[in-house]
């Protein structure tokens, strides 16, 4: 294979699993592209060529208008279970144009969003905003630098076309990067296929990409679900450590390879309480902050589901492993979380109590209306507000306790406060922060408000800079609560 001048170097192995994962399609071409964001670090680490692609001619692959050397444009088809009902889905609104190789000999996924309509589309326009494709951008990108595992965004691209929501709105294009678009869903659907084969097809598809190692296992398919089990647990852990609300949580939108995806109604919690939603159609709160391990759980369980006919020929058997495995997720997600926890308070062993010493900080956290973040960074800055939670009585009970317990640790102060460090971001996307940089870049064109956004964020564990700054200010109680679409 070559590669172009471009770094271009594609290849399709999704097309050669069986055609009814996917249709052939080429991307709907659009009037004027016009890159607004282009993530240079991200195109190096690909092996892509800044200077050949943030030019006119990448501008016209990034809206879909030119299809580059060695792709072969697909729609992928996959189920999932929206909010608790098992719907058919696919790519309504997105093309994956191929797997671009690295130079690190990696595979990763390129995909369109907002790349024009597919078999797939239903009553959808297949189009996308600008500003839920910046917000993706900045979002994800935040979460990469925080060490969490997701897709990324590479190039944001105007179309020059407006598309009607409730009002008309800028058009875009989001290239998105993922290790793979393998979902829960993907095997949903395969599941629902009479034969079986096409399922074995892709269960051997996401061992071969993503889990070599288990290739040879005596029961390869129940390690993929072990697998996938301890990816999710660690991704959700992570979630929680940071007060990510996911928002959408839907079997479509859990990644086989544990990468964060679908930032649609996302955003993070600023005080701190396990009911937050921000999510304008989630009414009863099934996606909760506090909710989320729990679902991450049921998700599983679908998974699980779908894998029982290659889990054993006798399917009682095949249900007794997949329960044993969907028992342990509990068990792995709460080490993981507890283990995150430790790091937050500079813990280096476990210890009986930890896991109420934590549990004490959260119920006061609670109870004093705490921001989630800005209450660590303070705990590992030793500099503490003279009001609210640090000011209660309840508080400095439990700080006694948690300085007792750090003083009797083997480990220095000076390394539990590094290790804290590393836990506690400075900054996260506040959302007041975000909604203002997309103001000012859909509503006036003007991308420094965004610009300094994703500098600030792309160093969240910086504790040299500046506390005080408005990135790390809560937003104002009284400008209401905050609502995703
Ligand atoms: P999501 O809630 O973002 O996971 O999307 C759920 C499904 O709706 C996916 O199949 C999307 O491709 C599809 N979808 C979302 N927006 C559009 C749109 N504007 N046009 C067509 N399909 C869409
Ligand atoms: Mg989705
Ligand atoms: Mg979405």
């Amino acid at each position: 294979m070559t590669q172009s001048h471009a770094g271009w170097k594609l290849e399709n192995s999704y097309s050669q699993l069986p055609s009814l994962f996917f249709t052939p399609i080429d991307p709907n071409p659009v009037p004027t592209p016009e890159f607004v964001l282009f993530n240079e670090a991200l195109a190096d680490s690909l092996g892509l060529s800044s200077d050949a692609l943030h030019s006119d001619e990448g501008a016209a692959i990034f809206a879909g208008n030119k299809v580059p050397e060695g792709s072969l444009p697909i729609a992928q088809a996959y189920a999932g279970h929206q909010f608790g009902n098992l719907t058919m889905l696919g790519d309504g609104r997105a093309l994956l144009i191929g797997e671009q190789i690295t130079p690190s000999n990696e595979r990763f996924d390129i995909q369109l969003k907002g790349s024009g309509r597919t078999p797939f589309s239903r009553g959808g326009d297949g189009r996308a905003a600008l500003g839920p494709m910046l917000r993706e951008y900045v979002i994800s990108e935040a979460m990469h630098a925080l060490g969490i595992p997701t897709t990324r965004s590479l190039a944001v691209v105007k179309t020059g076309e407006d598309i009607i929501r409730e009002t008309l709105l800028p058009g875009a294009v989001m290239t998105r990067v993922a290790s793979s678009h393998l979902r829960f869903g993907t095997f949903q659907y395969a599941a629902g296929v009479e034969e079986g084969k096409e399922l074995k097809a892709l269960a051997d598809y996401a061992i071969e990409r993503h889990y070599p190692e288990i290739k040879e296992d005596e029961n390869r398919y129940r390690s993929l679900l072990a697998k996938v089990i301890e990816k999710h647990a660690s991704l959700i852990a992570k979630w929680q450590q940071v007060g990510f609300i996911h928002g959408v949580m839907n079997t479509d939108n859990m990644s086989i390879c544990g990468e964060t995806i679908d930032y649609g109604p996302c955003a993070f919690m600023d005080s701190y309480d396990p009911a937050t939603v921000f999510s304008s159609i989630d009414a009863q709160g099934r996606y909760a902050y506090g909710n989320q391990p729990k679902i991450g759980g049921w998700n599983l369980a679908r998974f699980a589901e779908t894998l029982l006919p290659l889990l054993h020929e006798d399917q009682k058997k095949a249900v007794e492993i997949a329960q044993a495995e969907i028992e342990a997720y509990g068990r792995i997600y709460h080490e993981k979380w507890l283990s995150n926890m430790r790091g937050k308070l500079g813990l280096f062993r476990a210890e009986d109590g930890d896991e109420k010493l934590i549990e004490e900080l959260l119920g006061l956290m609670k109870d004093h209306k705490s921001d989630f973040t800005n209450t660590f960074r303070m705990l590992t800055d030793g500099v503490k507000e003279e009001e609210g939670l640090f000011a209660a009585p309840e508080f400095k009970q439990w700080e006694t306790k948690w300085q007792e317990r750090l003083s009797s640790q083997s480990g220095s102060l000076e390394e539990a406060k590094k290790q804290m460090q590393q836990h506690n971001p400075v900054v996260i996307p506040r959302n007041h922060k975000v909604e203002e940089a997309l103001e000012a870049a859909v509503r006036y064109d003007d991308y420094t408000v965004l610009t300094n956004l994703l500098e600030v964020l792309s160093r969240p564990y910086d504790y040299s800079t500046s506390k005080t700054s408005a990135y790390c200010i809560p937003p104002d109680p009284s400008n209401g609560r905050y609502r995703t679409f």
